[in-house]
């Protein structure tokens, strides 16, 4: 099995795998040594140093097991290879029986931009964020954003904001100094981190034609490129004119990629506007859930 990805998590699922009896052939890691940026290593000690030898201990055990972590790689080209996984990457050629990629997680935000909760675009991350208050409620009011549809910040920021909206949301505002303080020191850490494993990221500018784009639907770059080509240069035009993004994840994987691409392209600012329009249902949903629903409410009293 090889792994590539972009921070800790990759390091984590591969000694996850490696307990559970998977041989790892290859780990990658895009962002350059930790020993390149010394400066984010001391902060992350400094604000959680419980956190950051607990990330040394897994990174020791991987070595234990003889598995190197190989900093500044990432897969180029992916392709069959008999019944194996043919890796071509920046430090060469892995063969695999599978292949794990992990490049950053995408905030789910549909349910916010349908309530037309005002969004900016965060640069660093390149994702779309919701406008909060302190006590994290949205543009609209009443409505309050917590968590990972904001932006991943890890499970102990998440509750910490739950709790701060929560009360927020029950008394009209909350006080928790000690809450806010860890907050702030959570955030800082994962500042620090990602600090550290900062890499550049991967555009569609540097992939070839046929490389897919839209896993959902087999879309390519070169169908993209083309659908633009012809004049198609919103989003909702490309999905219109190609399919891309109508599949299963909804534009999930593809979107945020052809954002800042079709940004790019045309020169425009990405924003809100610039990814799928969300839709319902969020999630695939079944017909049973759906009729199971709709006995619910006809059940509510006062519907007889
Ligand atoms: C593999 C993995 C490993 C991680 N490891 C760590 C770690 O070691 N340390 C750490 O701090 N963080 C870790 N994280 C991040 C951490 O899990 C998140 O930051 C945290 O769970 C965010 O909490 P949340 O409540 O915002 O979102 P979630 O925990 O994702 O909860 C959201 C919930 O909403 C539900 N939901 C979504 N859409 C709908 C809908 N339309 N209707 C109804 N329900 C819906 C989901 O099913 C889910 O139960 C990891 C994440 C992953 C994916």
């Amino acid at each position: 099995m090889a792994l590539f990805g972009n921070g800790p998590l990759t390091a984590q699922v591969a000694l996850e795998l490696a307990r559970g009896g998977a041989q790892i052939v290859l780990l990658g890691e895009a962002a350059a040594h930790p020993l390149h940026r010394p400066l984010s290593a001391l902060n992350l000690m400094r604000h959680d140093p419980a956190l950051a030898l607990k990330g040394m201990r897994l990174l020791a055990d991987l070595r234990r097991r003889g598995i190197a972590v190989h900093h500044g790689c990432r897969p180029t080209r992916i392709t069959q290879d008999g019944d194996a996984l043919r890796v071509d990457h920046s430090g060469g050629v892995v063969t695999a029986d599978a292949v794990c990629l992990n490049f950053g997680f995408q905030p789910q935000n549909e349910i916010l931009r349908l309530l037309g909760v005002r969004m900016r675009f965060d640069t660093e991350s390149d994702q779309l964020r919701p406008e909060r208050s302190g006590d994290m409620e949205t543009s609209v009011p009443g409505v309050y954003a917590v968590g990972d549809c904001c932006g991943l910040g890890g499970a102990p920021a998440a509750a910490i904001e739950g709790r701060i909206a929560g009360t927020a949301a029950a008394n009209g505002t909350a006080d928790h100094i000690r809450d806010r303080a860890d907050l702030a020191r959570h955030r800082a850490f994962q500042s620090a981190l990602w600090n550290l494993y900062g890499a550049p990221s991967a555009l569609l500018e540097d992939v070839a034609p046929e490389t897919l784009i839209c896993r959902c639907e087999e879309i390519t770059k070169g169908a993209l490129d083309a659908a633009m080509d012809s004049g198609h240069t919103d989003i909702g035009a490309v999905k219109r004119a190609t399919r891309i993004g109508m599949g299963r994840c909804q534009g999930r994987y593809c979107a945020p990629a052809l954002a800042g691409y079709m940004a790019r392209r045309t020169g425009a600012q990405v924003g809100d506007l610039s990814f799928f329009a969300p839709r319902i249902p969020i999630k695939p949903v079944s017909i049973a859930t759906l009729v199971a629903a709709e006995t619910l409410l006809d059940d509510e009293p006062g519907d007889d």
